[in-house]
């Protein structure tokens, strides 16, 4: 077998495993809210109503019939604990066999490990899912995670990749986030888009300098009049996806930095009109003494015409961001 050949190969088990290992989590999380003692309220007429949470207000009776009740435990069978710790065995299991993946691979030991919120199992996804070499450019990437804009029209529904006139009713068409039509074929990579779904909420969670961009581009989109109307988790969505987004055009550009391979200053269409943001890391103490800087972002800075001192702010705009508290995250 050729070295391509084994390494696609391998490729394949590791998106299998990745698969696995987001199921047998899905399935560890249900045993585990079932595995705890619950009580419940009876009453003489067998009415069973879970303990209410708010324990004080509870005046003994019924809720149900009004007669005085009490409370009964009810223990699970001692086998869906022996399944649970089955279960995180081998979620345990996988997760070493991930990250005994990506410890071997460049693009984690020279930079993804550095970047918090990207742990072993979304690196491997990346690494194999939206491996930098494999497009083109950023947008052709962005697009085959689902993470491009569409335009539709308000009125009757035609969907364009441009901005514009509808060329049905000359409505003017609005940008949004792509969405499953009925009867369409959808334009994306659904594995490409769950994995960026999962790498915004965990910048949102576990975020450091992108948990910084997060906050940011949530401020701005509460800001932004033309968001008037949304709701609280659309602003969420949208903050999640310009950070994924942007994370994905420093990813694109840093990976084929590394890999000899030409990339193009990108563009954001939901950001200002041409503004750039580098690529950055968690950088710990001093980021002009870091092998990251110095080897790939110097490189990109100089690339681009981006002094400096412009990168030295945002540096500390986004340790800043990413530490304080934030009035807007509810
Ligand atoms: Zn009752
Ligand atoms: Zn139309």
């Amino acid at each position: 077998m050729s070295q391509a050949a084994a390494k696609l190969g391998e490729e394949t088990h590791i998106k299998t495993m990745i698969k696995l290992y987001y199921d047998i989590q899905k399935l560890r999380v249900a045993v585990n809210n079932r595995v705890k003692v619950t009580e419940f309220i009876r009453c003489p007429s067998n009415h069973m109503i879970p303990y209410p949470k708010r324990k004080k207000k509870w005046d003994g009776r019924c809720p149900l019939c009004g007669a005085p009740a009490e409370v009964v435990k009810v223990t699970p069978p001692a086998l869906l604990g022996t399944i649970l710790g089955e279960l995180r065995d081998i979620e345990k299991g996988i997760y070493a066999y991930l990250y005994q993946y990506v410890s071997r691979h460049p693009l984690w030991t020279n930079y993804l490990k550095y970047v918090k919120g990207i742990g072993p199992v979304l690196a491997a996804g990346l690494i194999t899912v939206l491996n930098p070499a494999k497009f083109e450019t950023v947008s052709k990437m962005w697009k085959y995670a689902g993470l491009h804009v569409e335009f539709a029209c308000p009125h009757c529904g035609y969907i364009s990749d441009a901005p514009g006139r509808c060329p049905r009713c000359g409505m003017m068409l609005v940008g949004r986030a792509p969405r499953r039509v009925a009867g369409r074929k959808v334009s994306w990579n659904p594995t490409a888009r769950r994995l960026c779904w999962l790498i915004g909420r965990s910048f949102q969670m576990t975020g450091g300098v992108y948990k910084g961009f997060y906050k940011k581009f949530l401020e701005e989109s509460l800001r932004n009049p033309r968001h008037r109307d949304w709701t609280m988790a659309h602003h969420i969505a949208h903050a999640r996806r310009v950070t994924t987004k942007l994370f994905l055009s420093h990813y694109y550009c840093i990976g084929r930095e590394m890999m000899g391979l030409p990339w193009r200053k990108p563009y954001i269409v939901e950001l200002r009109p041409h503004e750039y943001i580098p690529p950055v890391i968690d950088y710990v103490g001093d980021y002009t003494k870091d092998q990251f800087y110095r080897n790939y972002v110097k490189r990109v800075l100089e690339e681009v015409g981006l002094d400096e001192a412009v990168y030295e702010s945002l540096i500390r705009t986004l340790n800043q961001l990413s530490t304080g508290e934030s009035q807007s995250e509810g």
